[in-house]
């Protein structure tokens, strides 16, 4: 049976960027990468896909370019993961065993998690981000007026305030293109605020209701009709009293429609489909058995190792930690496993819990407008000084998008993926 050193399963942002720093700090490793794509994304651009102001094809490139020099690429899937065994099954049948273990599969799109959503998605109005930012573009363009609904999952997802940005430009879109006017813009979400760290959200409602958004909480998406082109709502406020809206509209037409559950009709519906770990972690032995992370990979929140089998560090998206999911925590997690994997090689402990739950979520607001929220756990305010310092990033401000729009894709590609940031 093949053996490598380390095995790295997904060739992701956070499969490549660790990687990267390994073969940077020593060309020696004997590191492979198992993952099924021939593609690697650039996701974060792909809310600017769906409001027309990116091109698709530059949020693409080559995994066989990506793959850093001294590292071996296989081009399978990972069926199933066992930690007891040190060994990987691939899709194709061959096993290989490794000495450390790095997983950063990242997250499965659950179109069965919403009755209805599978044959609903990618027409009649029904678009993602996450999915396919080319139709969402498509639907804003075409989009004439009535009600366009933008939705949050109620499973933990990858940034999760894509779902607002892509509301924010898509209300300028929409005056541009004259239909603002004949538009009820509905944001609907499970949970009870537009954003969980305290310091943004002055600049967020500025947003909400310079569009007249309304805003829908404790909305839980539960079914969509799409020959009827009906939403379906679990309401999930213990009490009336909790549930609460902003710029309510009559015109928006909410029917009830059983004791906590009510209907919006839709001319167009954004979705963040509900989300969750490959189901090869969820099955493996690294999976946390219970509880709100059921599923998830179980690793200790500062170093990110496994706390049954120590050879095994899990990152990005597929890790159970009580952070926002985004490249950007990837960035701060990268070098705390890289190094607490070099301390196992060296004979020493995996000692390295750096990581203090970085993550940031750069909020774009309209065309050449962004609120940068950076935080870490707890939900607390956390700004890199190199920016903060200089510009005030809880207001909207012109350099902030030129930040998201040139500089964050550039650092992503020549630093980041390279192991130089
Ligand atoms: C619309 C949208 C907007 C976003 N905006 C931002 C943003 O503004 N800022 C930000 O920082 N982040 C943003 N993100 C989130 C960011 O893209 C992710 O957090 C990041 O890519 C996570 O890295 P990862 O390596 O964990 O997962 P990914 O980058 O998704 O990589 C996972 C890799 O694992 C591979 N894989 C899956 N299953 C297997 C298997 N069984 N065997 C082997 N390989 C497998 C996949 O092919 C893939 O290549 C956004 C994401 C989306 C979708």
């Amino acid at each position: 049976m093949p053996h490598h050193q380390i095995a790295i399963i997904g060739a992701g942002t956070a499969g490549i960027t660790v990687a990267a720093q390994f073969l940077k700090k020593d060309k020696s490793l004997d590191i492979v990468i198992i993952d099924p794509s021939k593609d690697h994304w650039y996701q974060p651009a792909w809310t600017l896909v769906g409001a027309d102001t990116f091109d698709m094809e530059k949020t693409r490139r080559d995994q066989k370019d990506l793959i850093p020099k001294g590292a071996k690429w296989i081009q399978q899937k990972v069926a199933e993961l066992n930690a007891e065994k040190n060994e990987l099954l691939l899709d194709n049948n061959v096993s290989l065993t490794y000495d450390y273990l790095v997983v950063a599969p990242g997250v499965q799109i659950d179109l069965d998690g919403i009755e209805g959503l599978r044959e609903a998605m990618g027409k009649g109005g029904v678009c993602s981000n996450y999915i396919d930012p080319e139709y969402t573009k498509k639907t804003l363009k075409e989009f004439k007026g009535g009600n366009a609904i933008f939705t949050q999952a109620a499973t933990p997802i990858k940034c999760g305030g894509a779902p607002q940005k892509i509301m924010y430009l898509a209300a300028e879109m929409l005056k541009k293109n004259g239909v603002a006017n004949d538009t009820n813009i509905i944001f609907a979400t499970p949970g009870s605020v537009v954003f969980g760290v305290k310091e943004f959200l002055p600049a967020l409602m500025k947003v909400i209701n310079r569009h007249a958004i309304t805003v829908k909480f404790f909305h839980k998406i539960t079914k969509i009709d799409s020959n009827e082109k009906k939403v379906y709502f679990t309401i999930t406020a213990s009490d009336e009293s909790n549930c609460i809206a902003i710029n309510e509209k009559q015109s928006i037409g909410e029917e009830v429609t059983g004791e906590a559950t009510v209907a919006i009709k839709y001319d167009m519906l954004h979705l963040a489909p509900p989300q969750s770990a490959p189901d090869f972690i969820k099955r493996s032995n690294i999976a946390h058995k219970d509880g709100p992370n059921q599923g998830w990979a179980n690793v200790n929140i500062h170093s990110m190792q496994n706390p049954d089998y120590p050879n095994v560090f899990a990152l990005g998206d597929v890790a159970a930690l009580p952070t926002a999911k985004t490249g950007a925590a990837v960035r701060k997690q990268a070098p705390v496993v890289v190094d607490n994997i070099l301390k196992l090689i060296a004979g020493q402990k995996a000692s390295n819990e750096e990581y203090q739950g970085y993550s940031s979520c750069p909020l774009v607001t309209g065309y050449g407008k962004m609120v940068l929220a950076e935080f870490g756990y707890g939900n607390k305010r956390m700004s890199d000084p190199m920016i903060s310092t200089f510009v005030d990033t809880t207001k909207e401000k012109y350099s902030m998008w030129l930040l998201k729009k040139y500089a964050l894709p550039y650092m992503y590609w020549n630093l980041m993926l390279k192991g130089k940031a």
